[in-house]
């Protein structure tokens, strides 16, 4: 009981701290109770579905959920009007790459992410995991998909904490674990084996594959990720099916991290749900990967992103590859593998600028924005609960000042936050 106390006075001051250094964000915490009742007045309400926005509508939020939309709808007497007549509001963006539980020190790592897993505790991960958290809520971000690289099960600590409403953040779909090949991402020396535990699940054989993926979900894992080819030796096409098939029995989707042509290869043969990456991909890959309905998380590294990464050259390669994909149909969903700390740049404000390489590919703002929301949300396995503004769904609303459907950059601009039909910020 006294530990109980302890833990919830340290939550009560961190919560506190939170909002002493952020005064314009309001916590999430209490949740809303069933009744409470806000109508927002919404001067546009974008549909990323059909990729244009209607004028003067009105959207109730009862509790956690929208309740109704129109242009003509009556406000109750009881409800607490937010007016945003002069911004454009659309529904919380996604982005369905992150990893919430590790930030990169530039000055102290280099570019090894190998250094920050050795260096930082699961403990202090999952505190900037609630950093980070908050920060992607923040910049309009209200789900994401965590795709592993969080110590012994931060993630899974971190998504819990956000669905009771101890700490605000997105919603989280997390990996737990990385399933990859003897070694995962890491070089290892023979004397220091153990050094990518528990980072990586080392998974060669069938058997491993099975119980890496049950263990998984056992801690608390609602996506499944595999790393297909950071080693010399790769998944196969029959190894990256045989565990898809397995993650799906469980009712879990699959992503595939792909730097190689090779990987990306196999992945798109497997059918996986999602490659990761793939900017080595051919046409003839895209084109498998669209046959076999596989997402695309393209994570297209930005300038600025390409070259804190310590790969420069790689950002045109990124484009390029994102411009095909969009010419050849692949469903993209919205993704930016950020996780490097940037001076004077939050890890929201990181992912956001991610827009700018979808610019340069030529995409248009309409159908980035779906990348962003709908196509995420799909992808994601909760397009029944979130991603659209529509009676029903959780009410994860944003607004811009600008209209995204114009200028893409806008979502860089994010002035309101709703999340679960809390005010997190209202600019
Ligand atoms: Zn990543």
């Amino acid at each position: 009981m006294r530990l109980r106390s302890a833990l919830l006075s340290f939550s009560l001051l961190f919560i506190g701290l939170l909002a002493t250094a952020t005064p314009q964000l309001a916590a999430q915490y209490p949740q809303p109770g069933p009744d409470r009742v806000y109508a927002i007045k919404a001067g546009k309400l974008v549909d990323p579905e059909k990729g244009a926005a209607e004028t003067n509508q009105i959207i109730l939020v009862r509790g956690k959920k929208i309740e109704a939309v129109g242009g003509n709808i009556s406000i109750p007497a009881d409800a607490r009007v937010i007016d945003l007549s002069k911004s454009t509001v659309l529904p919380g963006l996604f982005d369905a790459h992150t990893h919430l539980c590790m930030t990169l020190k530039r000055a102290r790592d280099g570019y090894s992410y190998f250094i920050t897993t050795l260096m930082d505790s699961t403990t202090y991960r999952a505190l900037e995991g609630v950093a980070n958290a908050r920060d992607m809520l923040a910049a309009g971000f209200t789900t994401v998909r965590d795709v592993g690289n969080a110590g012994n099960y931060a993630d899974t600590a971190l998504r819990e904490a956000i669905e009771r409403g101890l700490v605000p953040g997105p919603t989280m779909i997390n990996a737990g674990r990385i399933i990859a090949p003897y070694g995962g991402q890491f070089r290892l020396q023979p004397e220091k084996r153990d050094l990518a535990t528990p980072e990586y699940a080392f998974a060669d054989t069938r058997d491993e594959m099975i119980k890496a993926i049950r263990e998984n979900i056992h801690y608390g894992a609602t996506v499944i990720k595999i790393v297909v080819d950071d080693q010399k030796y790769i998944y196969s096409a029959e190894d990256i099916r045989f565990m898809v098939e397995e993650a799906h029995r469980d009712g879990l989707k699959l992503a595939a991290h792909c730097w190689t042509r090779a990987g990306a290869h196999n992945a798109a043969e497997a059918g996986v749900d999602s490659i990761e990456h793939g900017e080595m991909m051919t046409n003839e890959d895209l084109q498998l990967a669209k046959k076999n309905h596989v997402v695309l998380v393209g994570t297209d590294f930005t300038e600025s992103a390409a070259r804190e990464n310590g790969f420069p050259e790689l950002h045109p390669v990124f484009v390029d590859r994102l411009k095909r994909a969009y010419q050849i149909g692949v469903t993209m969903a919205f993704g930016t593998d950020a996780f490097i700390y940037m001076p004077g740049e939050t890890r929201g404000t990181q992912a956001a600028e991610y827009v700018n390489s979808w610019v340069e590919a030529g995409v248009p703002a309409k159908d980035t924005l779906r990348a962003m929301t709908i196509n995420a949300a799909r992808l994601l396995g909760v397009d029944g609960e979130r991603g659209a503004i529509r009676p029903g769904l959780a009410a994860d609303i944003i607004a811009t000042p600008v209209n995204p459907l114009d200028d893409i950059q806008a979502v860089r601009k994010v002035s309101f936050v709703m999340k679960d039909g809390s005010v997190f910020r209202n600019d």
